[in-house]
């Protein structure tokens, strides 16, 4: 198959996509389409965290030219409403503006597939839908990279997301991508997002770049090449050789993305955040606060410098704790680990996080 790589500006974008979709041949089969984004939580849109809506809109345009009937649908992180997710992301304004379906597919219907670990349930509309896979371009503490067959694990409910951290995020999403595939991926490379996630700053990157192709794996192989990713890090899809790019020169797109470092350090504070995105995204989201409020942050910079702290989430640790660090247990799975002293939630609301902050 073929992968376009084509460069573009949110003011151009509608055309670009066309064009870019017109170059790989592409057509939808069905009239029914389902477009999955990758919101994982209400943020901007020029964050790198999300797909942006303006990517989505160009695709909503380009199929309503084939009368198709679209619906978007997303299931958000553990922990976020989907509804407000799609609120504050404008995609239940663009849904509204082109008479576009919304789904939640954290309560959607479903069907149960075979799968390598027994049975896995799937959503129902991907039965009769053409399914179009909108991921965003980023990297990853626990897959490396986050691309198209990532993107995939929205598909699911709560407690089958929060199943793959038990198994294992590569090996079970890319067990997952063996039962679903899309018909078309098209990476968001507008805004990206480079290095950890747990950051006190924007780190949205721009790329004013969409990367897409009907095959999943090639399209993210194009993802990793672009992102100059070390291939050896990527288990969740297999590294495809010799693929055919059309549009930009590789080698005039290629950018080194910070890698993320899978145990954050910020000074003396480390972050073994080894769960689901529920607890990543909170913990971002109370550092955003904390950058926010001058004395939070000067508190938070007092116990980077002269304490030693170690935030953990999850089931287990990643590596063992160092000597006489004071741990603080984030969400409900370190319950067992922490003898039950751990902040409340699942994941914990940022104000909570804080609290034990204020208090270490
Ligand atoms: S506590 Fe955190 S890591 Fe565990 S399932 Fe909830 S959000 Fe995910």
């Amino acid at each position: 198959m073929v992968v376009v790589i084509k460069k573009t500006k949110l003011k151009n974008i509608d055309k670009d996509v066309a064009q870019a979709l017109q170059q790989i041949k592409y057509q939808p089969k069905k009239k029914k389409v389902m477009i999955k984004p990758n919101l994982v939580y209400g943020t901007g849109a020029k964050s790198g965290i999300i797909t942006h809506p303006k990517l989505v809109e160009a695709l909503i345009k380009f199929l309503q030219k084939f009368d198709c009937e679209i619906t978007i649908a997303e299931g958000s992180g553990v922990g976020h409403n989907t509804k407000q997710v799609f609120k504050k992301t404008g995609y239940e304004n663009l849904a509204n503006k082109y008479g576009v379906k919304l789904l939640d597919l954290n309560t959607c219907e479903r069907n149960e597939h075979k799968w390598k670990y027994g049975k896995i349930k799937l959503p129902k509309i991907l039965d009769d839908h053409e399914y179009i896979n909108v991921p965003t371009l980023k990297t990853h503490t626990i897959t490396t990279v986050t691309l198209g067959t990532k993107n995939q694990k929205g598909l699911l409910d709560w407690p089958t997301k929060k199943s793959f951290h038990t198994i294992g995020v590569d090996k079970s999403v890319r067990a997952l991508a063996d039962v679903v595939q899309p018909d078309l991926t098209v990476i968001n490379a507008l805004y990206c997002l480079e290095g950890n996630s747990i950051s006190l700053l924007k780190t949205g990157k721009k790329m004013n770049m969409i990367i897409a192709g009907q095959d999943m794996f090639e399209t993210d192989n194009i993802g990793i090449q672009v992102m100059q990713t070390d291939s050896s890090q990527i288990k969740h899809f297999p590294i495809i050789k010799d693929i055919k790019i059309i549009g930009e020169k590789l080698e005039k797109v290629q950018t080194k993305f910070a890698e993320p470092q899978k145990i954050r350090k910020i000074l003396n504070i480390e972050f073994q955040m080894n769960g689901c995105s529920g607890c990543s995204v909170n913990m971002e989201r109370t550092m955003k606060k904390i950058a926010k409020h001058p004395l939070l942050l000067l508190k938070f910079f007092y116990l980077a410098l002269f304490k030693n702290i170690t935030f953990v989430s999850g089931h287990s640790l990643k590596r063992e704790l160092r000597k006489g660090t004071k741990v603080i247990y984030v969400g409900i799975c370190t319950q067992k680990i922490s003898n039950n002293k751990y902040i409340q939630g699942c994941p914990p609301e940022p104000d909570l996080i804080i609290e034990a902050i204020r208090k270490a």
